[in-house]
């Protein structure tokens, strides 16, 4: 395959990323994906300034030194002020060539109180190994005139950052998690650093809701303690109402899959 061949999927590719990770809530307006240049080591790939989803063609991206994380073209449009994450990462581990930064809200419990670890809870997730997941604070690395705003603004910080990945060449970590702030996961390739970030999401979900009902249990439901169920008359009156208000709901499930292009039916018809 032509270098630039190589290229081009590649970019169709991170394109693609930036709405899968957009589609899964693993990025809003903020967080982002960069890739390592197929073809050159020494460049990393991301999008300019804008939400993921807003990413549509070659000309939204910027190609930036893993050196210094300044962009290749000096007119480049503005990046993100983050860019510091994935440049040294890609700096400090020559195998990994795909970085994922996130904040999304199903893992910002595990940073904002540290007490209890995130773990791998599930099948899914046994990239998370079986020890807690690491988290790096950056308040430990500020210095005097520094602003505080949590973000990895700079290659000091992007450094600390990955430094807490361990390893040499390969990281030893896939995900570290950043306090108060989100995570950041690192692959050897686009698919698999993507995977990592979704599935880190709903592990982070699934933990929090099983350690939940764990708790429930604790307190058992029988409602003497706080929680409990319908009583016996009120299931059956809710349950005649819901049926008798299904309908509405049931129009709205259906217009949603009728206007979203994946799903397709040749029966449907508009106006349901
Ligand atoms: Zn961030």
């Amino acid at each position: 395959m032509a270098d630039s061949d190589t290229l081009t999927n590649a970019l169709r590719d991170l394109i693609w990323a930036n709405h899968i990770l957009h589609h899964h809530g693993v990025v809003d307006a903020y967080g982002h994906i960069s890739i390592r240049h197929p073809t050159d080591s020494s460049v990393y790939i991301m999008c300019g300034y804008m939400a993921p989803a807003m990413v549509s063609s070659p000309s939204d991206l910027i190609q930036y030194h893993v050196s210094n994380s300044d962009p290749i073209d000096p007119d480049a449009q503005k990046g993100y002020s983050e860019r510091f994450i994935h440049g040294e990462i890609f700096k400090r581990f020559p195998r990994v060539n795909c970085v994922v930064h996130s904040h999304a809200e199903e893992v910002l419990p595990y940073v904002v109180t540290t007490q209890v670890p995130l773990r791998a809870v599930y099948h899914m997730a046994g990239f998370l190994g079986s020890k807690p997941v690491k988290v790096f604070d950056i308040d430990h690395h500020y210095e005097h005139g520094d602003q505080r705003d949590m973000l990895v603004r700079n290659a000091r910080f992007g450094a600390a950052l990955a430094h807490m990945f361990g390893g040499r060449e390969t990281p030893n970590e896939t995900v570290v998690l950043m306090k108060r702030h989100g995570f950041t996961c690192v692959a050897g390739n686009l698919v698999t650093a993507v995977y990592r970030a979704i599935y880190t999401k709903i592990n982070a979900e699934v933990q929090t809701k099983a350690m939940t009902m764990a708790k429930m249990h604790s307190y058992g439901v029988d409602g003497q303690s706080g929680f409990g169920g319908l009583t016996e008359e009120q299931g059956e009156g809710c349950k005649v109402m819901c049926e008798t208000y299904q309908d509405k709901p049931w129009r709205l499930w259906v217009r949603e899959v009728e206007r979203n292009p994946l799903y397709e039916n040749t029966l449907s018809e508009e106006g349901v």
